[in-house]
């Protein structure tokens, strides 16, 4: 069926309804950068259609081909409401944000128009009471701000708008599919006079093209404007395979003069497509000294989840923000391992404060973040840091 994307842009897409088996899916660990340990695909293919979409990577074993197929899960609200029901739980879901988005679609793509499966979602996990965290990269979402505040005022909502920069030529050429940065974020400063708390994934910057200072600065600059409440911030993967190909295609037609320059940073990718070390060292502090120029937490502040998540996932979610900030600033630190090893915990840590040295990687410092955090819910430390 053809779709009108957006103002301008009409695209052929092949939408194929599936039964799914199962929706939720439960991660490992908390993950201290959406504050969730529950995430979902209602639909699987974006034509959204992102040149840098990890999406298309093989590994995802999305269907046909990404930005043209999309999978729509028809049977997604009928199985998440089995799934959502804590009377059916053996046990209890662990208290954290249940993140709408991300991964191999957008909640809010054009499909989304049509099957409302996103909106039916979040009447569920107002119904069960959930907090949610939502990204997208789509101004549909205002459609369900009745909802969003609803959950807001119940147990609490945040939105995320993804952006690779606001410049809109640019965005134009890798998001073609997507409502241009300024909708984006006028839609930013639409939720907040809602009251809804807002962030900006500044993620991916592409690199030599968005990750200049100038572009990064301007970001910021008008994400602060628009209202957000903090900006994460991350460099591209380039997995090889189809991901790999498709942006390289890209890159020719559009910046041909920067095809050597891809190549020395992407040459040696690990399975996550990962680029050099160096390169993502140095956008990172850039971005680092930008964020603390405009006052911005590089982390969802610790306020919008203080209250909901147990000790153990707080202490992880500090301990893990702490790390990522000391290695913006080019520091080592001890405290990803403390984290991880906590995050492994099956008893809750106030029942062991005599013991905490026997983690594995809590030292002294380190023993004495956690009281405090178990104490107070809050770490000074982490506070000096973001400042
Ligand atoms: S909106 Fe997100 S999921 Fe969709 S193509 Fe773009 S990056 Fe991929």
């Amino acid at each position: 069926m053809s779709i009108n994307i957006k103002k301008g842009y009409t695209k052929e897409v092949t939408i194929r309804e599936i039964e799914a088996k199962s929706i939720l899916r439960k991660y490992k660990k908390i993950d201290s950068w959406f504050i969730s340990r529950y995430g979902m695909n209602l639909y699987r293919g974006c034509a959204h259609n992102c040149v840098y979409c990890d999406g298309r990577a093989e590994g995802y074993y999305v269907d046909g081909e990404f930005g043209e197929d999309v999978v729509v899960k028809i049977n997604a609200i009928d199985i998440l409401r089995r799934e959502l029901d804590p009377k059916r739980k053996r046990v209890p879901f662990k208290r954290t944000f249940i993140m709408a988005g991300g991964g191999v679609g957008d909640s809010y793509g054009p499909a989304e128009k049509k099957y409302q499966l996103t909106r039916k979602t979040l009447e569920l996990i107002y119904e069960y009471d959930f907090p949610v965290h939502i990204l997208t990269k789509s101004t549909l979402i205002k459609r369900d701000i009745d909802i969003i505040k609803k959950i807001n005022e119940k147990s609490r909502a945040l939105v995320s708008f993804s952006f690779s920069s606001v410049d809109e030529k640019i965005s134009a050429v890798f998001e073609p599919g997507v409502p241009p940065p300024a909708e984006r974020l006028s839609t930013v400063s639409f939720f907040k006079n809602e009251g809804v708390a807002c962030g900006m994934f500044l993620l991916p910057v592409i690199p030599f093209i968005t990750d200049t200072p100038e572009l990064m600065e301007e970001a910021v600059k008008k994400a602060v404007e628009a209202g957000v409440d903090f900006i994460i911030f991350g460099g591209m993967t380039l997995k090889e395979g189809k991901q790999k190909e498709y942006f390289f295609n890209a890159l020719k037609k559009n910046y041909p003069q920067l095809i050597t320059e891809y190549q020395n940073i992407y040459k040696g990718s690990d399975n996550w497509g990962q680029a050099a070390g160096e390169y993502y060292n140095l956008i990172n502090s850039r971005f680092n000294s930008i964020a603390k120029k405009y006052k911005i937490p590089m982390r969802i502040p610790p306020s919008f989840y203080k209250d909901i998540l147990s000790e153990n996932d707080l202490v992880v979610v500090i301990l893990e923000h702490i790390d990522y900030l000391l290695k913006t600033e080019g520091k080592s630190s001890p405290y990803g391992y403390a984290a991880y090893s906590i995050s492994q915990l099956k008893e809750p840590l106030s029942g062991m404060k005599e013991n905490l040295r026997e983690l594995k990687g809590v030292g002294k410092t380190t023993e004495g973040i956690i009281l405090e955090i178990l104490k107070t819910g809050k770490s000074s430390y982490y506070e000096r840091l973001s400042l």
